[in-house]
């Protein structure tokens, strides 16, 4: 049998058995050279139940299966990088073992078994950036992110306030006819999950263990460093100050005015800049004293 027949024999048993989890790409010759398989953990089909997944994609040389396909692991979810390594290692010693034998369904294989063996996320909850330990509820978005109730529903509960505040502030006409909606801190992908239940969630293992933030004397320094600098790169225009930003936009619709009004000399953008320039300082000043009198009380 030629080599091309026995790949051509392996991607037909392969096709039969995984159907549509399956995708082959052919060259211009019609020769098979992608075969691509997104790999979930055995989970007796509960898709709810799977926390991780991985895309296989193995590139078949011309004198596969006399020599290694290469392997190329993507779009982890709920993987972190040493599993990754991990499962990488693993799929290139199973590669040295089938030199000359097909080696697709083998690798599927072992990747889902250890898929099956680390179905918790190894990833950090994005919020509180601890990891999933034993006993911690979490919730597995539609997106494949993953956070700790807890912490899920401290973000949804604040960024629900925050937004009604911002409409709060808005004309009516500009205000959103949706109202609110969820959306995963990480994508910002529309989700769906009920606060009332996430709230009786109890605070993740590792943030209950986390020692107490204390502010300790480097710490301190580090704060007054980062002051300074703070003042210094405003000083240089660094930082976009959003109060004076809108200032501006007023102050240049009032001389507009004026100038249209008494035909008067438009005294152009230098008035704003100056006006700006002073307020920035005032800014700085006020920011300073405030600083100053809030460190002297508190010695
Ligand atoms: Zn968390
Ligand atoms: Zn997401």
């Amino acid at each position: 049998m030629s080599l091309n027949e026995r790949v051509q024999e392996e991607l037909e048993a392969l096709e039969a058995i995984l159907m549509d989890d399956i995708s082959i790409t052919y060259n211009d010759e019609g020769c098979a050279d992608l075969v691509k398989s997104t790999i979930f953990p055995s989970t007796a089909n509960e898709v709810d139940k799977q926390y991780v997944c991985v895309t296989l994609e193995v590139q078949l040389p011309e004198n596969y299966p006399d020599c290694k396909p290469l392997i190329k692991l993507k779009s982890p979810r709920g993987l972190d990088d040493s599993t990754i390594d991990h499962l990488y290692r693993e799929a290139d010693k199973k590669c040295e073992e089938y030199i000359g034998q097909p080696v697709i369904y083998e690798l599927i294989e072992l990747i889902r078994e250890n898929l099956t063996e680390s179905n918790l996320p190894t990833c950090h909850c994005a919020v509180c950036l601890y990891g999933f330990s034993e006993g911690d509820s979490f919730t597995k978005t539609q997106c494949f992110h993953y956070f700790h109730n807890y912490c899920l529903t401290n973000h949804l509960i604040i960024t629900e306030k925050h937004f009604h505040e911002e409409q709060e502030k808005l004309p009516a006409w500009k205000r959103s006819s949706e109202g609110f909606h969820a959306t995963c801190p990480v994508c910002r992908e529309s989700i769906k999950c009920d606060v009332e239940e996430l709230k009786t969630a109890l605070p993740p293992k590792e943030l209950e263990n986390a020692q107490k933030f204390e502010l300790t004397k480097d710490l301190k320094m580090l704060q007054e460093k980062m002051q300074q600098l703070y003042v210094y790169q405003k000083n240089k225009g660094g930082i976009i100050d959003i109060e004076a930003e809108e200032n501006k936009l007023l102050l240049i619709t009032n001389s507009s005015d004026n100038s249209s009004s008494d035909n008067s000399e438009d005294p152009g953008p230098s008035l704003v800049n100056n006006i700006s320039e002073h307020s920035l300082e005032n800014d700085v000043l006020g920011r300073n004293q405030r600083l100053f009198s809030k460190y002297s009380t508190n010695r």
